[in-house]
């Protein structure tokens, strides 16, 4: 069969995204030339408009469309504890647990010296500007991974010194697992069983 050239740079879209191999990007290029005209026009909108609409809430470094992300916009939650995750996906986990009241802040990253990612690269000059009298406790809910681990001792050596409690949730996530994937019962005991750094 000759090779559709569109078809191709199609599939090669698909396949930036990660854990998207060549087969699956190609079956989705397949997929969307099943669309009709104005579901694959409404598809590409929804790219571009979420491009050009999402940007990083000044205070949290959460994403979020709007000037502040929903959560600092949010009178209710408790402004007292701020829970530091290492991405946007997390913050949605611990959301889900609906336990949790109080703000968040989302590091983009974990420190990492093999991959080039030192503390300089994550959003830490951003949390230290939060960490005024208000703040009585930060939680560091960053994955129970090497570099998670290694980032949390960082974090904690950095606000420790400024009088601020600092806790670690207590895992029973198995180690090497992701926040994403736990599930919401073992997300809850983490929070609840947060231990002192
Ligand atoms: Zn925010």
């Amino acid at each position: 069969m000759a090779e559709i050239e569109s078809l191709i740079h199609l599939a090669e879209q698909f396949g930036r995204l990660p854990g998207i191999g060549r087969k699956s990007a190609m079956r989705m290029a397949y997929a969307l030339l099943d669309l009709d005209e104005e579901d694959a026009a409404e598809f590409a909108d929804a790219i571009l408009d979420a491009k050009r609409k999402i940007h990083l809430c000044p205070i949290c470094q959460n994403l979020t469309d709007r000037e502040l992300c929903s959560v600092c916009d949010d009178e209710d939650r408790d402004r007292s504890i701020i829970c530091v995750v290492e991405d946007a996906r997390a913050v949605m986990s611990v959301e889900k647990v609906r336990e949790y009241r109080g703000l968040y802040h989302v590091l983009h990253g974990v420190i990492s010296p093999v991959n080039g990612i030192t503390p300089d690269k994550l959003k830490l000059k951003e949390l230290l500007v939060r960490l005024d009298e208000s703040v009585k406790e930060v939680i560091i809910a960053t994955n129970p991974t090497v570099e998670g681990e290694a980032t949390a001792m960082y974090i904690s050596r950095l606000i420790k010194p400024l009088g601020i409690k600092v806790t670690r949730l207590a895992y029973g996530v198995p180690v090497g697992a992701d926040l994403e994937y736990a599930d919401e019962v073992t997300l809850f005991r983490a929070l609840e069983g947060r231990r002192d750094f």
